[in-house]
């Protein structure tokens, strides 16, 4: 069930060029109950006075059993953005306006494919910085395996990039694709690829009897990787997607 509620930044970073990582508590001291893969609808007003809203995922690390006091999210900047502006200038101390949690792009206990495959471009990758306790009890039985496919243009926009290569080392069920569409990183590592992800989706072969799919982020990425999954015989049931298309 939604709940409305004023969030207060305490913390926050630029986390590439143009993505701003913000850290949030709710400013009557409760705490967030969330599923990883959801997300928050941050609300305020246009200069005219019109109400309007946005949403965000939560990047909160979270096992989704128990609540959490740090609401983090990570806001891509959108030039002209009625949000990009509230959210770039919101100092510490500052104070919005949100509800939720919403949305079912979550990992689900009913699925038992052998094989997940997690695929984001830019802050649509969150979802699945959130999912990362989950996926290590997913992995703890041996018999799956989680592969993420992030693209970016270039390495400096790999958000959370050390986080997911430090969990595959600890992790041998979960690998980590880079794949840096513009250019290849200063030293590239032996898991990066060339191109867009959808290129990549070739070589893992997808197939119904193995694979489930998550696609989040840019609406024509996840437009192309659902094509592409459904070419491979994926039905649709077994692709799951978050388009981040702006909710005016
Ligand atoms: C379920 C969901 C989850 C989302 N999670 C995130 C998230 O975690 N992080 C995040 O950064 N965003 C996320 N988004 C997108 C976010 O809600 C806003 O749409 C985005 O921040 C732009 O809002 P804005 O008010 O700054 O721009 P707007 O005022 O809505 O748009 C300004 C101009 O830019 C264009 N535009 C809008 N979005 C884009 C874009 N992405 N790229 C290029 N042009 C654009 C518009 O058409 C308009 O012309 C999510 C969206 C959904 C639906």
């Amino acid at each position: 069930m939604a709940d409305h509620f004023q969030l207060r930044l305490v913390d926050s970073s630029m986390i590439a060029p143009t993505v701003r990582h913000l850290a949030f508590e709710r400013a009557d001291g409760q705490p967030l109950a969330f599923q990883p893969g959801q997300f928050l609808q941050v609300h305020f007003h246009y200069d005219d006075g019109t109400a309007t809203k946005r949403s965000y995922s939560v990047a909160t690390v979270g096992d989704g059993s128990s609540p959490v006091t740090r609401i983090e999210i990570a806001v891509s900047y959108v030039e002209g953005g009625a949000a990009t502006k509230l959210l770039g200038e919101l100092r510490n101390g500052g104070t919005i306006d949100a509800s939720g949690p919403y949305g079912r792009f979550c990992l689900q206990e009913a699925d038992h494919h052998p094989r997940y495959l997690l695929i984001a471009t830019g802050t649509g990758v969150t979802p699945y910085r959130a999912m990362l306790p989950q996926i290590e009890k997913l992995l703890a039985a041996g018999d799956r395996e989680v592969v993420l496919l992030y693209g970016a243009r270039n390495e400096g926009e790999l958000l959370y990039g050390e986080e997911f290569e430090a969990f595959a080392k600890d992790h041998p069920g979960f690998t980590f694709h880079g794949c840096l569409s513009r250019q290849p990183r200063a030293v590239p590592r032996p898991n990066d690829r060339a191109g867009h992800v959808q290129a990549v989706l070739t070589e893992l072969r997808p197939s119904a009897e193995r694979d489930i799919a998550y696609l989040c982020g840019n609406p024509n990425m996840v437009d192309a990787a659902f094509a592409a999954l459904k070419e491979f015989g994926l039905p649709v049931h077994q692709i799951r997607r978050e388009k981040y298309i702006s909710s005016r």
